[in-house]
Parts: C-alpha cells; structure tokens; sequence
C-alpha cells in the first residue's frame, strides 16, 4: 500500500481517545503483562454489558476468534462452510486451516452481504456452518440465515470484525449467531493495533473456549480456583493478548459509542454529499436496510458500469486522496481453486466487488476535507466524460 503521508486526505488514521497510554501505565506499574488481568477482564466485561452474549474472549485478532470457532466446531476435513467470496482471507482461511472446505455464496445487490436466499442450495450433507460476514457493520438478513441454520441444525458463526457497536432489530451485531468474531485492527473502528474477541452465544462451548484459547488447557478453570492444577485437555494454541494490549484496547472501549457516533456523523456527511452524483446515475451510495443500524465503518461506493475505476482511484491520488477498492473475491484467488469451490455463478459478487470504492473514512477528517473528496470523485468522473 502507498504510505498514508504522501496523501493529504489519507484512507485511515488511527484515532486515540488520549487515555490508551495511561493505561498502558497502569499495566506497566501492576506489572500483570501477559493475557487474561485486570484490563482484559475490564473489556470482557464492557463488551459483554454491550452484546448480552454469555461470554466474550479477547483474542490477538479477529482471525484468532475465527480460528477458535473453527476449532469449537470440531470440524472434520471435507465438511463445508458456507459463506460469501466477498469477504477477508481470514474468513476462509481459518475453516481451511481445519480441511474443511470454504463454500462460497453469492452477495446481495444491495448490502453487498451473503445473499440468503441462495444459501439453502449450498447445503450438503457435510455442511457444518453458515458465516455470515457483515460488511461495512450492516447486518445480513439475521432472521432467514438463523432460521435456516436451525432447519439444517448448522452453526451460525458471524465474521462481525467490521460490525462492533452496530446492530440488527436492536441486537449487536456478534450476538446474534452461536459465535462471533469482532475485530480491533488499526482499521477498524475500535482499535488495538491487533486484536480481537471471540463471543461465544452457546452454553457448551463456554468450557471449551476457555481451554483452546490458553493452549489446550483448563488453565482458566485453575486461576479461578476451580482445580487444582491445570493440564492438557484438547488441542489449542496461544489466542490471548497482552495486557498491554487490552490497556490500550480498554480506553477505546470505554468511549465506543462516542467513537460510533463520531463516524456515523461522517457517513451521513457523506450520504449527502453524494446524493447528486447519485441522481445523475454516475454512481450508487450505500444501502441500509431497515432494522439495521449501522457504526459508520466504511463509506463506500459502486461506480456505474461506464466509469472505469482505475481511472478514477487515479484521479484521486493525483488530487491528493487515497481511496481504495477492497476485497477479490475469494472465488476468484489462486487458494480457492485448490481449498474451496463455489455455488453456482457468482455475478453479483464479481460485478460489485469491480466497481466499489471506498472513500477516505476516520476520526478527524473534516466537512471541508469530505467536500473535498466529493469534488475530487465528481472531477474525475466528468474526466470520464461519463
Ligand atoms: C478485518 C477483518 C478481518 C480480520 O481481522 P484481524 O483482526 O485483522 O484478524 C476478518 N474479517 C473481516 C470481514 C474483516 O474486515
């Protein structure tokens, strides 16, 4: 990626709240550094208070929490995930790490999520689970995916990395399913410069979490006194972070809905600034359903057919601004031929995956700056002579 200094608008810039340093004093002077103290619990307990899931886990990452699903799921080389070719590699990746076979579902038109009406075909006698991805934190259509799920007895693992603070018919996004993954990547909204949680929304997998997270062991259980001694009890591995990190996590938290609402302000500035270029049919802005309410993650959006992209990320860099296109799809990737397989013809997701942009989004970008951008999209797309 180009470095963000050479542009005057960057894509991203990491905002502080101002408290992650004295937090990270505070770790440094208990001197309690490795995973699972004081701030870990601190945000469990925050995220806990804000989803109503029965469990939440700090992982290092949102792959981390992935992976952990995968192994909660016990899953078997050859069963078959469900889940949208427009997404993060991590999405795939962690079921491919257990041999199960990613099985890669069209998107809808509109959210650009996993389109749940063609999910029903997907399934197989191996299929095991549905991940659900919710992209730019807008909600998939939670009530036809986990009655389906029912139907067919599958695990619903939501990939909510991108959906912390957002909801569907007023419940979080990450609650919704028996597992979900939330992300505190540098880009995302709530940040730790790496990490994660894994909220886990099923009673019997609350033991095993605990154990695949600290190695395979029930070393959980001993620091609360409940054995007296702790040993290997399955396989796992390392998924916790410091506490250095959950310090630095732990100021963001406490200030996540003002975060939220900070970037809401600057989708909605967006939303309206666009709306003409929109009328005019030389793009499309982003939908929200109704029962979504969304964290303002991302602001994106679909050049109509007659534009070229390239031309237009171009355009902008020359004016100074980094807009970026986002995922190829999975279907599409060198992996994918040899880990995965698709469900029939995958128009949606290889069309609109061609024609996304999205537009410079962060704490601290101005109205000024945002006009900018609009004008710098509406010049380059006149420059298309579109
Ligand atoms: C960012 C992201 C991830 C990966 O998150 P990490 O915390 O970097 O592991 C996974 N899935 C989606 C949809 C993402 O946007």
């Amino acid at each position: 990626m180009t470095p963000s200094a050479v542009f005057a608008i960057p894509f991203n810039r990491p905002f502080m709240t101002g408290k992650e340093i004295s937090y990270i004093a505070e770790a440094h002077a208990l001197g309690n550094l490795a995973g699972d103290g004081p701030f870990t619990d601190r945000c469990q307990t925050l995220l806990r208070s804000h989803t109503g899931v029965m469990q939440v886990l700090l992982t290092h990452s949102c792959t981390a929490a992935l992976e952990m699903a995968a192994l909660l799921l016990e899953l078997q080389p050859g069963d078959e995930v469900i889940m949208p070719s427009y997404t993060f590699v991590s999405t795939a990746n962690a079921f491919a790490l257990r041999g199960a076979i990613p099985v890669f579902v069209d998107i809808r038109p509109d959210t650009l999520n996993i389109d749940e009406q063609l999910v029903e075909d997907a399934i197989t006698a191996r299929t095991r689970a549905i991940v659900v991805v919710h992209y730019a934190g807008v909600a998939c259509e939670m009530d036809t995916l986990l009655a389906l799920a029912n139907q067919y007895g599958l695990v619903v693992i939501e990939d909510a990395a991108q959906g912390v603070m957002s909801s569907y018919k007023g419940r979080a996004l990450g609650a919704l399913g028996q597992l979900g993954a939330y992300s505190f990547h540098e880009t995302k909204n709530i940040i730790s410069g790496e990490g994660g949680a894994l909220l886990v929304n099923r009673d019997d997998f609350r033991l095993q979490a605990e154990i695949i997270r600290e190695k395979g062991t029930d070393r959980s259980r001993f620091f609360r006194g409940e054995v007296d001694k702790y040993t290997w009890q399955s396989i796992g591995s390392s998924f916790l972070p410091s506490e250095l990190t959950a310090a630095f996590l732990c100021a963001q938290l406490e200030e996540a809905a003002n975060l939220t609402a900070r970037r809401v302000d600057l989708w909605n500035n967006y939303h309206a600034l666009l709306v003409r270029l929109e009328e005019a049919g030389f793009l499309r802005r982003p939908i929200i359903p109704t029962g979504c309410v969304h964290n303002g993650h991302m602001y994106y959006v679909i050049l109509d057919r007659k534009v070229s992209r390239q031309r237009v990320l171009h355009s902008l860099k020359t004016a100074g601004i980094h807009a970026v296109f986002h995922y190829v799809p999975l279907h599409s990737a060198p992996a994918a031929q040899k880990l995965g397989r698709q469900q029939g013809q995958l128009n949606v997701t290889d069309d609109l995956a061609s024609r996304l942009v999205r537009l410079p989004m962060w704490i601290g970008l101005t109205s000024e700056q945002q006009g900018r951008v609009v004008d710098a999209l509406s010049s380059a797309i006149a420059a298309e002579g579109a």
